[in-house]
């Protein structure tokens, strides 16, 4: 894809001098709910210890120089202008994320996170967190390379925005706890593969925008990286067995499905992963 925009405002470089020591899971604290792009990796909760007084110098905007944040930066102001008009034709006001680049570690209002649990998006402070080292992890680890791919990340990341907003993230926060894990999971997977059809209704639209350029084998790529990070995929590879029952973001055919769905429909009510029995 290309874009020729001048890029989001929204978007904070919190790249320089990393986050500190930051601990993932370990001691006490507050679990709280954060929504990545694959695996356990969300969900499980990030346990924050907060250290004291390690702030990063976090800086508006990206540097020119900087080919990579500049396209996430354009990527991410293609979805404020596709989720505008959604809004708006909903009734609604939509509200910009902010788009935070780290590297290694991060405090955020969701807890400390290492960079090690992938891109995601933190309700109660708003915000996608990248630390773009994932898109090497993404092009050599899944094998899933090219820019779309890399556009796909963040569109599904500001599809969880769009959830929280639209207070469809919360069915999931209420069913915590009262729910067994099997159907928390089997929820979860439905919040995921919304987030997906997210993604790929962004893609329908973008295609529209005066700034955007669609190039041949964008969708592909995109349909690459959800293939590569399905549940299944990823759970033989990592264990060499398949557990439907544990799975948080749906099959990898699930979660092409309905990219791929949101790509050719563009139509935000088709995307009801919470009523659909064709999952
Ligand atoms: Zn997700």
């Amino acid at each position: 894809m290309q874009w020729f925009g001048k890029g989001s405002n929204n978007v904070e470089d919190g790249r320089s001098g990393g986050g500190g020591k930051t601990v993932l899971g370990g001691g006490i604290g507050i679990i709280i709910v954060v929504l990545g792009l694959f695996f356990g990796k969300d969900l499980t909760g990030l346990v924050s210890q907060m250290p004291a007084g390690q702030n990063t110098e976090v800086k508006k905007g990206v540097p020119e120089n900087d080919p990579q944040a500049k396209f996430v930066s354009g990527v991410l102001e293609s979805t404020e202008q596709v989720w505008d008009a959604e809004f708006q034709a909903m009734g609604k006001q939509y509200e910009y994320p902010t788009l935070r680049l780290f590297r290694e570690g991060v405090q955020t209002a969701c807890g400390s996170a290492s960079a090690a649990v992938g891109p995601f998006y933190c309700p109660g402070d708003q915000k996608v967190y990248i630390d773009l080292s994932f898109y090497d992890e993404l092009k050599n680890q899944f094998g899933a390379a090219g820019d779309f791919a890399q556009a796909y990340v963040i569109a599904h990341e500001v599809g969880h925005h769009v959830q929280n907003l639209l207070g469809i993230s919360a069915k999931l926060d209420e069913a915590r706890g009262r729910v067994s894990e099997k159907e928390y999971n089997r929820l979860s997977v439905k919040l995921e593969l919304q987030a997906d059809f997210f993604a790929g209704l962004w893609a329908h639209h973008a295609q529209n925008l005066k700034d955007f350029k669609l190039e041949e084998g964008d969708i592909e790529e995109a349909l690459t990286a959800a293939n590569a990070i399905g549940d299944d995929k990823l759970q033989k590879q990592a264990t060499g067995e398949v557990k439907p029952d544990s799975f948080t973001h749906g099959t990898s055919e699930q979660r092409m499905y309905w990219f791929k769905k949101g790509f050719e429909t563009g139509d935000i009510k088709q995307g009801d992963t919470f009523s659909s029995n064709n999952l």
